[in-house]
């Protein structure tokens, strides 16, 4: 390259606009087809273990007694077939950035244990006992002394 053709150049790239992304000044806009990341919505989950049978690098490990379900970032290539397998539909790709991964990159998400029910029946139950105690008193009163 020639020294004038160099200069033109660096003229060029002094007026024009920068060719790199400004992240994180701006957001981040995905390229079209980006496949982005294995997301799970744990809660959603059966622990059926399809994911972790499917996956071709064994990236996916669901251990059942433990109710979790753990990936392994750095081994998956984003094939997309644990989220076409999933029955339940609660794996996605999410095409946001993941957070900045320091040493392990392994992620492990634990199935919440059920929320609990209001006990109805106990609660029919105290209500009857409440008007059982108001019967009670209102005889106790009517009784002569
Ligand atoms: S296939 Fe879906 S429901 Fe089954 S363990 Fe994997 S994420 Fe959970
Ligand atoms: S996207 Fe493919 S490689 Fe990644 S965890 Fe799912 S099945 Fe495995």
């Amino acid at each position: 390259m020639s020294s004038f053709s160099l200069f033109g150049t660096s003229l060029k790239n002094l007026f024009s606009k920068p060719a790199t992304k400004m992240y994180p000044a701006k957001p981040f806009e995905p390229f079209e087809a980006t496949r982005g990341h294995v997301s799970i919505d744990i809660e959603k989950c059966i622990l059926c273990g399809l994911c972790h049978r499917s996956c071709p690098v064994g990236a996916i490990t669901v251990v059942r007694e433990d109710k979790s379900w753990s990936i392994d970032a750095l081994r998956c290539i984003t094939c997309n077939d644990c989220v076409s397998r999933c029955p339940v539909s609660c794996l996605t790709m999410e095409v946001q950035y993941m957070p900045i991964a320091i040493g392990e990159s392994i992620s492990t998400f634990v199935k919440p244990e059920p929320k609990e029910e209001p006990e109805v029946e106990a609660e029919a139950g105290s209500e009857e006992e409440a008007e059982l105690e108001a019967e009670t008193e209102v005889e106790a009163e009517a009784e002569p002394e």
